[in-house]
């Protein structure tokens, strides 16, 4: 089964964009995983394709209507011919993207995700409820602020997801060691020249012995996201006395 992306969008013309560069760029050409940038104007009812409107209880935005998202999302689920992508809504208002999310997302739904991007002040509330109640949507959030719509954060989730699928990062080894894989932020590197601006390399890393050179990378990781994320460290904590 190949892992689609269907992005419901009012600007398709942002689709591929950065995915269709580097590492999600070179899957997308081979066929490792697949994109479908939908415009949601396609599904307006009127002759003047309208999929917005004002906001009910006065205000300055506008809404995007619910019987334009809801075929788009039909229509968009229809796609995978009984097969079950999840189905996400980007918005500021959703449980916020994690590498847990993204494994969970990858693992849960080989099939792919349908990526609904809201613009404006957003969707009207009634087509997501009832895509949450009836089809399982989640609504994630890329992070506590506010984009002028969900394009970049489709953008985000979609790159996150691609680097988790056979065939696109070259090496296993070099994903588990990944910030957030072991529940750690990952240790520095560093690269030629030896020294840079009387900068020198840790002496360990030119070592050769793999054994040392994984306990001090293991330390470093513990120590920089004991210092950066007190958050993480905790759970971190946690988990290593359960
Ligand atoms: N009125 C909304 C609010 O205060 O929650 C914000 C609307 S925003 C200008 C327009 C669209 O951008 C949203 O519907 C959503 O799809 C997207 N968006 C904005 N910030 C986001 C975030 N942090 N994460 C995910 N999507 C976001």
């Amino acid at each position: 089964m190949i892992w689609r992306a269907t992005v419901l969008t009012l600007f398709p013309e942002m689709f591929p964009g950065p995915l269709g560069h580097s590492l999600a760029g070179r899957g997308l050409s081979q066929n490792i995983w697949q994109l479908n940038a939908v415009n949601i104007r396609d599904f307006a009812l009127d002759k003047h394709k309208t999929v917005d409107d004002t906001c009910f209880g006065g205000g300055a935005g506008m809404v995007l209507k619910p019987d334009v998202v809801h075929a788009a999302l039909q229509a968009g689920l229809e796609s995978y011919q009984g097969a079950q992508p999840s189905i996400l809504y980007m918005t500021p208002r959703g449980v916020p993207l994690t590498q847990n999310k993204v494994h969970s997302l990858v693992d849960t739904n080989p099939a792919g995700s349908i990526i609904l991007c809201g613009r404006y002040e957003g969707v009207d509330d009634r087509v997501i409820h009832h895509w949450r109640e009836h089809h399982g949507l989640q609504e994630v959030s890329l992070g506590d602020y506010i984009l002028s719509g969900g394009e970049m954060a489709a953008l985000t989730v979609i790159d996150a997801c691609v680097r988790l699928l056979p065939g696109i990062v070259n090496t296993q080894e070099s994903l588990e060691s990944e910030s957030f894989e072991l529940d750690l932020l990952e240790f520095p590197h560093y690269t030629k020249p030896q020294n840079w601006q009387n900068q020198i390399v840790p002496e360990i890393l030119l070592s050769g012995d793999h054994k040392k050179i994984a306990a001090w990378r293991h330390n470093q990781a513990e120590q920089i996201t004991k210092e950066r994320r007190p958050d993480l460290w905790q759970a971190y904590l946690n988990k290593k006395h359960c």
